[in-house]
């Protein structure tokens, strides 16, 4: 078990079962730690983030049409020197858990060396994999991560479409070759106009390969997804249908973990889901410098994996958490975000919105997702009127 000091008490880590629990003063007292050094003067932020995402290279042979790194066979690829200092620096910084990927995170030599050092240094190192080159042998290596997904967009003519070549049967013999070597694994699930009708099939295999989590995430302008960004992101009719999308995919599947990432959170709110609920659920939003930073494979740190605006080396990253005001301004946004959100109930989890999309699409990062159904709404002039989920 790790604790971190915060303003409202601690983070405590658990790895088996794998949680990041927030506890209040009394809690840390109680587990026998001393009082936050935040108690009396608090941060208003976390004392540093609870996941970074470390891109060990942007190499990758698919170069898939909507790769959010711009992968390609040469792309840049840092050594293993820089890549063990990143991880003493942002273990220094108090990082919890270290999302390794790519590119194609399988073919830096020194892959299974930093998740090693990560793991010596009190980090614990996940993976995303393509599943390209995964071997029987990687497979057994890759226990040392906590989890490893493999990136999973449809079966057949899905993934086809999705990532342009054919390589759903790859992706699904590399999670059956870490179900049997014992890795926690799953997959993640770009959700798209191309991959929206296959999530339900997916979800079914992964379950049947003993896959234990479907992380589903929302397609991004970001890399080459660019390009074709308005053919491929979702409408907002399907956005309205995701909560009860996804309940029935729960229901479907009870062994099976279906999480969302940050910037599907405001789709989720337009079934009106208790806030308080939500936030119990360990649901959150936009954390792009708060819980959330990234550092790519030139070294560049950023607030999240999607963002290009830097904060500077991985250096400057863990030495200015507290004070970067590139990190500030992003952290300050959710409390001065204009309507509709500043009046909205999910403010607190969904902080207005994914960032990226709003840049994209309106050229400022800070301002109201513009894909957001209640902001649809707002803008309209129409009141809102949420999802109807079947509740009993
Ligand atoms: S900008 Fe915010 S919501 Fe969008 S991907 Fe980054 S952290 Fe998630
Ligand atoms: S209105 Fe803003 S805060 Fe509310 S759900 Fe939409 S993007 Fe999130």
């Amino acid at each position: 078990m790790r604790l971190r000091h915060e303003d409202f008490g601690a983070i405590v880590a658990l790895e088996e079962p794998p949680a990041l629990i927030h506890v209040d003063h009394a809690l840390v007292a109680w587990l026998g730690h001393p009082p936050s050094p935040f108690a009396d003067a608090p941060l208003g932020h976390l004392s540093a983030p609870t996941e970074v995402h470390l891109m060990v290279t942007n190499r990758c042979p698919a170069a898939c049409p909507g790769c959010y790194t711009a992968a390609t066979p040469d792309g840049d690829e840092p050594g293993e020197a820089e890549l063990l200092d990143a991880v003493d620096r942002l273990a220094g910084l108090g990082v919890f858990h270290l999302a390794l990927g790519g590119g194609e995170s399988l073919l830096h030599p020194a892959l299974f060396r930093v998740a090693a050092h990560a793991r010596a240094r009190g980090l614990v190192p996940n993976l995303t994999t393509s599943g390209l080159g995964l071997t029987p042998a990687l497979a057994q290596a890759c226990r040392v991560f906590g989890q490893v997904n493999v990136s999973l967009d449809g079966l057949d003519a899905t993934y086809r479409a999705s990532r342009g070549y054919d390589g759903a049967e790859t992706a699904l013999r590399a999670l059956a070759r870490l179900g049997e070597a014992g890795v926690p694994c799953g997959v993640n699930y770009v959700l798209s106009q191309a991959t929206w009708e296959g999530l339900e099939a997916t979800a079914a295999r992964v379950a049947e390969l003993g896959g234990n989590q479907i992380e589903i995430l929302r397609f991004k302008p970001a890399g080459r997804g660019r390009s074709d960004y308005e053919r491929l992101a979702l409408s907002e009719a399907q956005a309205r249908q995701l909560t009860p999308r996804l309940l029935a995919l729960t229901a479907s599947h009870p062994g099976l973990q279906v999480k969302v990432d940050c910037s599907l959170v405001p789709f989720l709110c337009a079934a009106d889901p208790e806030p308080a609920l939500l936030q119990a659920l360990g649901v959150y939003g936009c954390e792009a410098g708060n819980a959330l930073a990234s550092v790519d494979a030139g070294g560049r740190a950023t607030p999240c994996s999607f963002v290009d605006d830097a904060v500077g080396t991985v250096a400057e990253l863990a030495d200015g958490w507290r004070s970067h005001p590139t990190l500030a301004r992003w952290r300050a946004y959710a409390d001065t975000a204009p309507a509709p959100c500043r009046g909205c109930a999910y403010r607190a989890v969904c902080k207005g919105g994914c960032k990226v999309v709003t840049r994209h699409r309106q050229g400022d990062w800070f301002a109201p997702d513009p894909e957001c159904p209640r902001v649809l709404a707002h803008r309209r002039g129409e009141a809102f009127v949420p999802v109807a989920i079947g509740r009993p």
